[in-house]
């Protein structure tokens, strides 16, 4: 039913890399799974990489060919994690997935396209006869991941507006994105995108707003629960972040801005706070 070469994209969050097997192998039932390609090297995309790769000795691991060099010397990447707070174990790459090619994968062709904005190697996948795309964080159903290059006041915005066009032109049928279900609204959730990228471009304090916001929910997710003074101490020792304090929210003290961006979660019944204890809801 899987092919002859069963394949899994992105295999999330090392807190789920138990759940994620289980789920695998169920559907697997007595084959192997024997392949492992990741749209983009973020540790809620190739966090599960490593165990599979224990437990599934034959599966190579394909990835975007910019970070191919970063993954044999793991420093770099683990660098890149720590610097938003993250970790991801290490794994080995097989192959280097290069952008204008094509993987055909249990006779399925698929063509890879560069998509940088949210990361500036990540890769898209494209069926073109079925018209399927596996979008990564390039491209969600209400919009697209953090940018993080304009959060060290790099150029990342308009590589958005690059990659949705190109997306655009590909005529999608069916998007299977990073985050969120399958969806088929192609046109309406570009266009939703394209409304979202101009309102950042033209207030990109609301860009680093949510991007702190994202950052802070997403180790208080993982975490399930925190203590505030440790919630304090991790900030203080992701630069990302403390970058992001520096360059837009200057006025405002360490302390000061967490509270910020913990009242907004709290305001949206995402995070609940007991005393000095952070609960994810
Ligand atoms: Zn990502």
């Amino acid at each position: 039913m899987l092919g002859d070469t069963p394949s899994i994209v992105d295999t999330g969050h090392v807190s789920q890399q138990v759940q994620l097997e289980a789920l695998i192998q169920h559907h697997l039932q007595n084959e192997s799974l024997r392949q492992i390609i990741n749209t983009h090297l973020h540790s809620d995309h190739c966090g599960g990489n490593a165990h599979l790769q224990n437990v599934h000795s034959s599966a190579t691991i394909s990835i975007p060919s910019g970070q191919f060099a970063a993954v044999q010397d793991w420093s770099f990447l683990k660098e890149t994690h720590q610097s938003i707070g993250q970790n991801c174990p290490a794994f080995n790459a097989d192959e280097a997935l290069k952008p204008n090619t094509e993987k055909t994968i249990n006779g399925r062709v698929w063509q890879i396209h560069a998509a940088p904005g949210h990361d500036m190697d990540a890769l898209v996948l494209f069926a073109p006869k079925e018209k399927i795309l596996i979008s990564g964080d390039a491209f969600w159903e209400n919009g697209f991941g953090v940018v993080f290059p304009e959060l060290n006041g790099e150029v990342g915005f308009q590589y958005i507006d690059d990659t949705l066009n190109m997306i655009e032109e590909l005529q999608a049928r069916w998007v299977v994105p990073g985050h969120g279900q399958l969806f088929t609204q192609v046109q309406a959730s570009l266009d939703k995108a394209k409304s979202k990228l101009e309102y950042f471009q033209s207030h990109p304090i609301n860009h680093a707003s949510y991007a702190s916001n994202v950052l802070i929910k997403f180790k208080l997710m993982h975490e399930r629960e925190m203590q505030r003074e440790d919630l304090l101490a991790w900030l203080s020792s992701a630069p990302t972040l403390l970058n992001i304090r520096e360059r837009f929210f200057q006025d405002l003290s360490l302390h000061a801005w967490l509270d910020q961006i913990l009242n907004k979660l709290t305001t949206k019944k995402s995070i609940a706070i007991q005393g000095s204890t952070l609960i994810n809801l």
